[in-house]
C-alpha cells in the first residue's frame, strides 16, 4: 500500500484505473483529452470527484486544459511534468460565478494548488515536484 491517503497529499501511485465518466455528470472525457494528439485523458478519479463538487457549488465550468501527457508543449517547457501530467489538475473558467466565488469554493474543497491567470484558473490536488499548498499568479 503505497497510496498516501491523508488530506491534501500527493498520491504517488498513479491512478491508472479506467475513469467512469458517468460519475461526473457535468464533465466529459472529451474536455480533458490531451491536446498534443495522443488522445489520453488519464485523469485521477479523486480529482474529478472534487471538481464535480466544485461544479455543484459554483455552476458551469469550461475546462480549457485537462490532462497533459509529458509530450504536450506546455509540459515539455518544464523541468519535470507537472500536475496536469499526473491527472491531478485542470484549468477552468467559471461561466456564471465570479473568480472570487470560484477561489472561495476551491479553497473550501481543499484544492491545494491554485494558479490565477487572466483567462483561466488552474486547480490541482497535488504535485509530485512542487510544494503544496500553493497559490500563485501567472
Ligand atoms: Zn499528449
Ligand atoms: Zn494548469
Amino acid at each position: 500500500m503505497d497510496r498516501v491517503t491523508h488530506a491534501g497529499s500527493f498520491t504517488p501511485m498513479k491512478d491508472t484505473g479506467i475513469v467512469n465518466w458517468s460519475l461526473y455528470p457535468n464533465f466529459s472525457r472529451e474536455e480533458f483529452i490531451c491536446r498534443c494528439g495522443c488522445g489520453r485523458a488519464d485523469m485521477n478519479r479523486d480529482f474529478l470527484t472534487k471538481l464535480q463538487k466544485l461544479r455543484l457549488v459554483i455552476g458551469p465550468l469550461k475546462v480549457t486544459s485537462g490532462f497533459r501527457c509529458p509530450d504536450h508543449p506546455e509540459e515539455r517547457k518544464k523541468k519535470a511534468p507537472g500536475a496536469h501530467s499526473a491527472g491531478l489538475a485542470a484549468d477552468v473558467v467559471p461561466l456564471k460565478a465570479g473568480k472570487y466565488e470560484l477561489l472561495k469554493a476551491a479553497l473550501d474543497l481543499d484544492f491545494v494548488g491554485i494558479g490565477v491567470a487572466k483567462s483561466f484558473i488552474h486547480l490541482d490536488t497535488g504535485h509530485p515536484a512542487a510544494g503544496r499548498p500553493a497559490l500563485w499568479s501567472y
